[in-house]
């Protein structure tokens, strides 16, 4: 985890990444882990009929008090079905979230929102990786975990912003690719998609 919570003084860390984008509206990410049964210490967790199953197998941005909070248990899931990168990008995914807040780029709809979030996550793995903090059989193997956590529900019927909404299966590496290759204003021109498409890769 030392990339993500490394201060933003150290080359390649997602702080230093979000720093150089954000300046002096960017600070280093408070983050909250907790136990599946219990409920998280943030102001998410002691909000209004909150419940400790809210937040099994959870990951999440708090924008109320900009913390990120997240299910060690589901860390350890992550890091059993693919290594130790995959529960990185699902927290670099978040801390995605919070920049966008932070940068008033959040995506338009909840697809479009969250495939942006995985494209910064591509974007933060680039610079770990160009910093030489990160092997690319990492990168590979958590692109490869996004695609198995891309949404199958019935994809094409189901409604785009539903709040829940991920990309499919496809869009989810997708967009973490174009992170990977390109430059962040790729990943605002997702969030701006009315549809939540990840177009120019043909699905
Ligand atoms: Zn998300």
């Amino acid at each position: 985890l030392a990339i993500l919570t490394d201060p933003a003084e150290c080359p390649g860390s997602v702080n230093a990444y979000w720093k150089s984008q954000l300046g002096e509206k960017w600070t280093d990410t408070t983050f909250i882990p907790y136990d599946d049964g219990d409920i998280p210490d943030n102001e998410c967790g002691s909000a209004e009929g909150a419940t400790a199953e809210d937040f099994d197998q959870n990951a999440f941005y708090c924008p109320a008090d900009g913390t990120i909070a997240y299910s060690r248990q589901l860390l350890d899931t992550l890091y059993t079905m693919g290594g130790p990168y995959p529960p990185v990008v699902v927290l670099e995914h978040e801390v995605g979230h919070r920049a966008n807040d932070l940068a008033g780029t959040v995506g338009v709809i909840s697809r479009s929102e969250e495939n942006q979030a995985d494209c910064d996550a591509g974007v933060t793995s680039a610079f770990a990786r160009t910093a030489g903090r990160l092997p690319l059989s990492d990168v590979i193997a958590a692109a490869k975990q996004l695609y198995e956590f891309g949404d199958t529900r019935n994809f094409g019927d189901e409604i785009a912003d539903s709040p829940d909404a991920h990309g499919s299966p496809l869009q989810r590496a997708a967009a973490f690719g174009r992170g990977y290759l390109q430059k962040i204003s790729a990943c605002k021109t997702l969030g701006e998609s009315q549809d939540g498409s990840v177009s120019g890769f043909g699905f």
